[in-house]
């Protein structure tokens, strides 16, 4: 039992329809806050604005409506905190848990090209961004675009994350990362992390393709003098065939099922038993049920099966 009360968040990116993966994160994230009696938030993380639409976004909606899946509070648009995002960015700059990096795009590029050319993956190397103070005095008197980088510190990254266990990962490996480009725009582990903070989240638990980016993630925290909250990384949904979820396997859009007339408590059935099972054969669960007996623990690390012949047997 979480000793305060807990607070998550469904972020879905707006660039598509509401998917089986992000409904069933949807799904997981809401029986945990019913179930310690928290709050289940709803971020529409639309920062990518040449990809993210309102129709997807009025999908999402839809989607969550037609499942149940309620949310407390106002829906928080990413794209409205870009202010805070900058200023937070800023912020590391200033305590030098940041610093600037004038390379020109041009010569990053280079670089990089070079290093693969050498089949070898690019490192950014902090010396590259060193400048001296009269240089430093200069390029910003002459308003020269700059990126402002993490400067990682030595030492571990880990965390006792709720479905798989202890998760390290050597700071050696993660690059002095960008926080804020060049043209001012916050990069998404930036903006996560300062939403999350002023949401005021206590865990975050989404799909275990974002397992990379949370040791950065932890980092921006620890800089930012935040608490780190805790973090379940729910496995991905393959097909039978064992292979990334596609069309080949059968509608993964949750709206085409709601066309199709399929009942919502047999989605949420399905989409709940995909990846957790509650320690028994128990297949059919209405949602007092499912709310007392899910826990998070009880999710599996290994990636989930797909198969709608069960969606139609549970309907
Ligand atoms: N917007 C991200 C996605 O759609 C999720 C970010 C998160 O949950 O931290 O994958």
């Amino acid at each position: 039992t979480p000793a305060k009360r807990p607070r998550v968040r469904f972020a879905p990116s707006p660039t598509g329809f509401l998917h089986v993966g992000g409904a069933r994160t949807a799904l997981f994230n809401w029986l945990y806050a019913k179930k310690f009696d928290g709050d289940f938030l709803l971020r529409v993380e639309d920062t990518d604005r040449a990809r993210s639409t309102d129709e997807s976004t009025r999908a999402i909606f839809e989607g969550l409506e037609w499942l149940g899946l309620t949310w407390d509070e106002e829906v928080v648009y990413q794209g409205a905190n870009v202010a805070r995002h900058y200023a937070d960015a800023h912020r590391l700059l200033e305590t030098g848990a940041a610093y600037r990096d004038f390379t020109p795009p041009s010569v990053m590029e280079k670089l990089r090209a070079d290093a693969e050319a050498r089949g070898e993956t690019f490192r950014f190397d902090r010396a590259l961004a060193e400048v001296s103070p009269e240089d430093l005095a200069l390029k910003l008197a002459n308003n020269e675009p700059y990126a402002i980088r993490f400067k990682v510190p030595e030492g571990t990254t880990e965390w006792p994350d709720l479905v798989h266990g202890r998760i390290a990962f050597p700071n050696k490996d993660i690059e002095d990362f960008v926080i804020l480009r060049s043209d001012g725009t916050p990069v998404y582990n930036m903006a996560v992390v300062s939403d999350d903070i002023a949401m005021a989240i206590t865990l975050v638990m989404r799909g275990d393709d974002h397992i990379s980016n949370t040791p950065k993630q932890i980092l921006l925290y620890r800089a930012l003098g935040a608490e780190v909250p805790q973090f379940a990384h729910v496995p991905m949904i393959h097909g039978s065939d064992g292979k990334k979820l596609s069309k080949r396997h059968g509608a993964t859009a949750v709206g085409d099922y709601q066309h199709q007339g399929l009942l919502p408590q047999a989605m949420l059935n399905f989409l709940a038993l995909l990846g957790w099972s509650p320690g028994d054969d128990i297949e059919v669960m209405q949602m007092p049920e499912l709310i007392q007996r899910f826990s998070a623990h009880g999710l599996h690390a290994k990636a989930a099966v797909f198969d709608t012949k069960k969606l139609e047997w549970m309907n």
